[in-house]
């Protein structure tokens, strides 16, 4: 067992690498930070909608304003050079990070979500028709069920989806019947976030590709805070958000094979992705800035980078471990709670997240009921609507953990659900 799995994380000590975890909430909210009243310290239990940013990836997108700010590819002046390599370099970063063969393979996107509709109109528009399926699962966010289904409207191509059962784990051998020869692509959520699932992905991709089929992964809420590996999962796309890994907002990635890469037409046109144009036609550049057309966000894709070595340096197996006694704490002490339905698979095989309603409390008024004890969670259908009606509710209150996270802080959750439950009884 390397250091990494044996050593819990030294909480304390990474606290201290965002400081934004010491500031106190409440007041007027159109002063961020200096409201009257804003006197509760901050229990940030929102990770999974967004993250914390450490200081080091902060420091990197100010240095990058402050020493390097240049335009990528284009000059041959020095601060251009230097940016367009810290830029591509991210690339190789990011790529190691998910075992990507190289930056062939790792496109920078605005988010998971641009990922998504980058291979749903680059590929499926191209690529399907009638007689075509693509297979979701019942659990898929908004991002890749929306996508997949103006893509199959225009295209003519069935849209269906492995059902969930009751523990809310995906339905296998529906699965299997469903994946056919007919199944040009299978997309599917890694790890859910509502139900906090982890999906069996390789045994998904195994029967994907004995139908010649592609298996695109959602990995919005698995890359942050699990060893993730595309060979592993057998994955031919994948996609994550740097603003769920301590990175900033603006910026994510699409894994995908480099011989899909090649043979898929560009998604934008403009700069950047040409090599050669005429007035009659052009040409591409090589992968991956044959899709990332125009000025790209230098800044955010080098902090990204950071981000991705901040998690090396913690330890992906580490934070795991961490968000799983975390998960396994909120959940049973919520269970034990009679009025509390918590929805998805038992504590100890889950991500890091809850999902959850009280008994006679609108999950939008224990939010805000929390909310005064300094608590952030999320209330609503987490982009998961289909799924909500599936479960009969039209909202849950979901809590997420990250690796800055602690048990005392989970209690403080726990009195302030406690405190709602008094309110509306
Ligand atoms: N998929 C999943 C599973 C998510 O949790 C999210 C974010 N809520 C997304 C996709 C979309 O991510 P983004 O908004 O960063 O595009």
């Amino acid at each position: 067992m390397g250091v990494q799995e044996s050593e819990p994380l030294d909480v304390e000590r990474i606290r201290e690498d965002f400081p934004i975890l010491g500031r106190k909430v409440g007041g007027d909210v159109s002063t961020p930070g200096e409201g009257p009243g804003d006197d509760t310290p901050l229990v940030y239990l929102d990770n999974a909608a967004t993250s914390q940013t450490p200081d080091r990836v902060v420091d990197a997108i100010a240095e990058y304003y402050r020493v390097y700010n240049s335009n990528v590819h284009r000059g041959i002046h020095s601060l251009s050079q230097e940016a367009s390599v810290a830029y591509e370099e991210a690339h190789d970063t990011v790529a190691d990070f998910v075992g990507a063969e190289g930056r062939e393979e790792i496109v920078f996107t605005k988010n998971t979500t641009e990922a998504m509709n980058l291979v749903a109109y680059a590929w499926g528009l191209e690529e399907l028709g009638p007689g075509d399926e693509v297979v979701l699962t019942e659990m898929e966010h908004h991002a890749s069920l929306v996508t997949w289904q103006q893509i199959g409207k225009r295209t003519g191509a069935a849209v269906k989806y492995i059902p969930v059962d009751e523990q809310g784990r995906l339905d296998m051998d529906a699965a299997a019947e469903l994946i056919t020869d007919d199944t040009r692509m299978v997309s599917a959520v890694h790890v859910s976030n509502t139900l906090g699932t982890i999906n069996p992905i390789a045994d998904l991709a195994d029967l994907a590709h004995d139908h010649d089929a592609y298996v695109f992964v959602d990995a919005a809420q698995s890359v942050p805070n699990r060893p993730v590996d595309v060979s592993d999962l057998g994955a031919d796309f994948l996609a994550f958000s740097a603003h769920k890994m301590c990175g900033p907002t603006g910026v994510g990635a699409l894994y995908g094979r480099e011989h899909i890469l090649e043979e898929m037409q560009p998604y934008l046109y403009g700069g950047d992705m040409i090599r050669k144009v005429t007035y009659d036609d052009a040409t591409w550049e090589d992968l991956p800035w044959k899709f990332e057309a125009g000025t790209p966000n230098v800044a955010d894709g080098i902090a990204f980078a950071e981000a991705c070595e901040y998690l090396d340096d913690v330890g992906l197996e580490r934070i795991q471990a961490h968000e799983q006694q975390l998960t396994e704490y909120a959940y049973e002490e919520l269970d034990a709670r009679g009025d509390v339905t918590i929805y998805g698979p038992p504590a100890d095989d889950r991500g890091g997240l809850v999902a959850f309603n009280v008994d006679g409390v609108h999950a939008h008024d224990l939010s805000s009921i929390v909310n005064d004890y300094g608590v952030a969670i999320r209330a609503g259908d987490h982009c998961t609507q289909p799924l909500h009606d599936k479960l009969g509710v039209a909202a849950s209150a979901r809590a997420s953990f990250y690796l800055y996270n602690t048990r005392e802080e989970i209690d403080v959750l726990l009195e302030a659900v406690d405190a709602a439950v008094e309110l509306f009884a």
